[in-house]
C-alpha cells in the first residue's frame, strides 16, 4: 500500500496523472477555513480575514475561498483577473503590492475592489488620479513598514526598516499622505495595513506590531482621521520538516486581540476592525508534490543523490531560500528511513538541490517521492526553465481525485510565440 494523502494512494495518483504532480486537498484547505472562523471570526465582532491568493490561486480555490465567506488578498492585474473570472465577489477583493500599474488600478477601481492597500506617496497620487477620473471613490488602507523585524529568512521579512514595501512610519510622509487622503473627495481612509514577515512561529512580533500600528492611530487622530480599520497581515508559521513546531491560530490571534483590547482601551481609542491575512497557513500543509526517482548517484564517502523529474521549476524555495522540505518514498512509507541522499532536480543548475541531507526509505529508479507541505508557494511559483512544462494540479477530498489543472504541454511552451511569417506580417 502506498503512502495515503487525503485518504487518495499517492502511488495510484502519480500513475494515473504523471509526475511531477501537484496534489491539493480540499478537504484539508476546509479544515484551515473552518478553524479560522471558530478560533477567530466567530470568536472576535468584527473581524475579517483574506486568504492571500499568492500562495497558491487557481479558479476552483477562489471558489473555495468565496464559498467560505472570506476575503482575497491580491497582489496583481492577473490575480484580480482570475478572481473576477471565477466570479469572486470584488468587494471581498483587497488590493496590496508596492509598484501597482496604473492599468492596474485601473482595472481594480473598475471591478470595485473592497481595498486598496496603498503603499507610497507616489501610489496615493495615482489611485486619486485613476479614481477622480472614473469619479469613484475606493476604500484604501495605507501599508506601513512598522519597524519590527520577524525572525524568518531575509527575503521573507517585510517589516523592518529597510524594505522595500510600505511607507516608513517615522517619516513626515506619513502624516502627508493621511493630510492628503482625507481632504480627497476620491479616496476613503479607513485605515493602515502591516505585514511583518512569513513563516513565523513566535507571536511577538505581531504583538510589537499591533502596538506600533496604536501608536500610529493616536497620532494621526488629531489630523481628523478616526481608524476604522487595521490589516495585521498574515504569515503564520507551518510544519515543512519536524524542526518547525506550529502553533494553533488561536495562540496567534487571541494574543493579538487582547493586545488590541489592551491597547484601545489604554489609549481611549474605539475598537477598529482588525483584518488578517494567512496564505501559507491555508494551504501549505494541505498540498504534496509528487516525483519519479530516476537516476541515483552515489559518490562514495561524499553524498548521494537521487534526482526526480522535477526540481527548482516547480518548486524553486529551496533555491531562493534556502527552504527545507520532507519527504517520503511513496511505495514503501512503512520502511525504516534509513538512506541518507540528497535529493537533487533535474534542472541544468548545481543549485537546484530540493532536500539536502534527508533520510528516506532506500529511494530506487521508479520509486514516487511524496515532498510534503508543498501547498503554498509551488504551483504559484513555478517556472518553465529548462522548458519543463508546468505540473498538473490534482485535488483531492476525502479519498475522491480529480484534475484540476492539466499538465503543461510542449504546444503550450510555444504558444505565445509568433512564427517568423506572422512575426513579419505584424
Ligand atoms: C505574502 C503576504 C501574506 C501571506 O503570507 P503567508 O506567509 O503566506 O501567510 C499576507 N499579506 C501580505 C501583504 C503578504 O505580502
Amino acid at each position: 500500500m502506498g503512502y495515503k494523502f487525503d485518504g487518495c494512494d499517492t502511488v495510484a495518483l502519480a500513475r494515473e496523472y504523471g509526475t511531477p504532480l501537484y496534489v491539493l486537498s480540499e478537504c484539508l484547505v476546509r479544515e484551515r477555513l473552518s478553524e479560522l472562523r471558530t478560533s477567530f471570526l466567530d470568536r472576535y465582532e468584527d473581524t475579517f480575514a483574506l486568504y492571500a491568493s499568492k500562495a497558491f490561486l487557481t479558479l476552483e480555490m477562489c471558489r473555495i475561498v468565496a464559498s467560505e465567506g472570506i476575503g482575497l488578498d491580491v497582489v496583481s492585474g492577473g490575480e484580480i483577473y482570475i478572481a473576477n473570472r471565477a466570479g469572486f465577489p470584488m468587494e471581498r477583493v483587497f488590493f496590496h503590492g508596492n509598484n501597482k500599474s496604473r492599468e492596474e488600478l485601473e482595472f481594480a477601481i473598475d471591478l470595485g475592489v473592497g481595498r486598496i492597500v496603498v503603499d507610497s506617496v507616489h501610489e496615493l497620487e495615482l489611485v486619486t488620479r485613476v479614481a477622480a477620473e472614473r469619479s469613484a471613490r475606493p476604500r484604501i488602507l495605507f501599508r506601513i513598514t512598522p519597524g519590527v523585524a520577524g525572525h524568518t529568512h531575509e527575503y521573507i521579512s517585510t517589516g523592518q526598516v529597510d524594505s522595500k514595501f510600505g511607507i516608513p512610519l517615522l517619516s513626515d510622509d506619513l502624516e502627508n499622505v493621511v493630510r492628503t487622503a482625507l481632504a480627497s473627495e476620491h479616496v476613503e481612509l479607513l485605515g493602515f495595513h502591516a505585514h511583518i514577515g512569513s513563516q513565523l512561529h513566535a507571536n511577538d512580533a505581531f504583538l510589537e506590531a499591533t502596538g506600533v500600528l496604536f501608536e500610529l492611530v493616536k497620532r494621526v487622530q488629531p489630523l481628523g482621521l478616526r481608524t476604522r480599520e487595521l490589516n495585521l497581515g498574515g504569515g503564520y508559521g507551518v510544519r515543512y520538516t519536524s524542526d518547525d513546531d506550529p502553533k494553533p491560530l488561536g495562540y496567534f490571534t487571541d494574543a493579538i486581540m487582547e493586545a488590541v483590547r489592551t491597547h484601545s482601551a489604554r489609549l481611549g481609542l474605539p475598537v477598529p476592525r482588525i483584518v488578517i491575512e494567512p496564505g501559507r497557513w491555508i494551504v501549505a500543509e494541505a498540498g504534496v508534490t509528487l516525483y519519479t526517482v530516476g537516476s541515483i548517484k552515489q559518490i562514495p564517502g561524499v553524498r548521494t543523490y537521487v534526482a526526480v523529474d522535477g526540481g527548482m521549476a516547480d518548486n524553486p524555495r529551496p533555491a531562493l531560500y534556502g527552504a527545507r522540505y520532507a519527504a517520503v518514498v511513496a511505495d514503501r512509507p512503512d520502511d525504516p528511513a534509513e538512506s541518507l541522499v540528497t535529493v537533487a532536480g533535474k534542472c541544468c543548475e548545481s543549485g537546484d538541490i530540493l532536500i539536502k541531507d534527508i533520510k528516506l526509505q532506500n529511494p530506487r529508479p521508479g520509486d514516487t517521492l511524496a515532498v510534503f507541505s508543498t501547498g503554498a508557494y509551488n504551483h504559484s511559483m513555478a517556472s518553465t526553465y529548462n522548458l519543463l512544462p508546468r505540473p498538473a494540479v490534482v485535488m483531492t477530498n476525502a479519498g475522491m481525485h480529480r484534475l484540476s489543472v492539466r499538465r503543461e504541454t510542449y504546444d503550450d511552451l510555444l504558444a505565445r510565440e509568433l512564427t517568423r511569417t506572422e512575426a513579419d506580417a505584424s
